[in-house]
């Protein structure tokens, strides 16, 4: 575990490049657990011993330790997800005009469209290839500049800094590929390469487009972390370093008192509604078939569901509760919402306010203007699935789901002892 806040930031920003689209944020998670002793199983294995162990699927993970602990011990979930807002490739995307080659693509989640344009883009994503009568998965990423939506020049939209951008998705956001003509099959044969695969053996492929610019602490002192997928990358980040380091706290009488599981979902950004999402059945389905879930005590069970939370920003106070400002650097954030759009109660959060006090961590709380919609995350899919009581919490940024989003660089520690607080139990 990294040991200053400037560490944690950094390895968080290494746990970030690593992880262009969710595939490859459960491959880094997994290969981080292996690294600590964790060890994969699939949904078609028997009930392992217990020990330390990770079920991966396509964008989602669940890991747990249940060496040591009581068969009825309570479970501490950590819940985050891996998907982010992007923009991904349309099955036959290659068309253009102009000499210019382009690429179609569909609007992931609520994107800033504008954080899209002008900025030097990879590709990465999932293929499924034939592999004799079967079928292989390889992940591929290129981080080189291969994409680019440039921007209308202002002096052929005189308007806009007055009355705002309007982009329309299917005609405004192509990305220019290349140039010269255009070949339909293109796009695939460059996936293809990346794999070292034949284009003819490629059966079908998830792919998006990501920011290029490494992540970095940034500001005149590394107050800040500047970051493509903050949300929910930091929580990921968080939840996988806090499984570790508790997984590492010995056996016996220094085991944690309770079982600790790390749930990564995918498809929050489109409504967790999903074979991987969190309102799907991953998490209680894992739990059932290897944690002995129905046996678990429920006195002292938690969820922590940690995702975003919004700063106040500076040059926009009036969309923010005067008498909630969310400050960087002033602690994770306790999210309240009376229409259950968060799932924290009372109970709930006076118990990760007494984690905090115990981890030394300062708290803050967010709830929305009372005439302005809250968002929502995996908290409320996850209380509602699992039946366990559920606290929304998470590290305050701003430019929630631009491209490029930004946090302070002392609050990931923070969450990090919070969390390691909460699944020791
Ligand atoms: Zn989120």
């Amino acid at each position: 575990m990294p040991s200053t806040a400037d560490d944690w930031a950094r390895d968080l920003c290494r746990y970030v490049d690593a992880s262009p689209s969710p595939f490859h944020a459960v491959d880094e998670s997994a290969r981080r657990l292996e690294d600590a002793g964790f060890a994969a199983i699939s949904p078609d294995d028997d009930r392992p011993t217990p020990g330390k162990w990770y079920l991966r699927s396509g964008g989602a993970l669940v890991a747990w330790v249940d060496a040591d602990r009581s068969a009825d011990a309570p479970l501490r979930v950590i819940g985050a997800h891996t998907d982010s807002p992007n923009l991904r490739l349309k099955p036959l995307p290659d068309h253009g005009a102009l000499g210019l080659r382009q690429v179609g693509v569909e609007v992931y989640g609520s994107a800033l469209l504008n954080s899209w344009l002008d900025r030097d883009l990879g590709v990465s994503g999932r293929l499924v290839v034939r592999d004799g009568d079967g079928r292989v998965e390889h992940l591929v990423r290129d981080d080189r500049p291969v994409a680019r939506i440039p921007q209308l020049a202002i002096h052929l939209d005189r308007d806009v800094n007055d009355k705002g951008l309007v982009l329309n998705p299917q005609t405004h956001l192509s990305p220019i590929v290349g140039s010269g003509k255009v070949e339909s099959g293109a796009f695939v044969a460059t996936l293809a390469a990346m794999a070292d695969v034949d284009p003819t053996d490629v059966l079908a492929f998830d792919a998006m487009y990501h920011d290029v610019v490494p992540s970095c602490l940034s500001g005149p002192d590394n107050e800040f972390v500047s970051a493509p997928r903050l949300d929910d990358l930091l929580s990921c980040h968080a939840g996988t370093e806090a499984l570790i380091a508790v997984a590492g706290q010995g056996s016996g009488p220094d085991a944690g008192q309770a079982v600790p599981v790390l749930a990564l979902f995918d498809h929050e950004e489109v409504g967790s509604v999903s074979a991987t999402g969190a309102a799907g059945p991953i998490l209680k389905r894992t739990l059932r078939q290897f944690v002995n879930f129905d046996g678990r005590r429920s006195d002292g069970s938690l969820v922590l569901s940690v995702d975003g939370a919004h700063g106040t920003h500076p040059n926009f106070r009036e969309h923010h509760d005067d008498e909630h400002q969310v400050l960087l650097n002033g602690g994770p954030v306790l999210k309240f919402n009376a229409k259950e759009r968060y799932a924290t109660d009372a109970p709930g959060a006076a118990e990760v306010r007494h984690l905090a006090e115990q981890a030394g961590v300062p708290l803050q709380s967010f709830v929305s203007r009372s005439d302005m919609p809250c968002g929502t995350t995996i908290g409320p899919a996850t209380a509602s699935g699992t039946g366990m009581r559920t606290v929304d919490l998470g590290v305050a940024q701003l430019a929630m789901h631009s491209a490029r989003e930004f946090c302070g660089s002392k609050d990931p520690a923070m969450l990090g002892r919070l969390l390691e607080a909460a699944l020791a139990g």
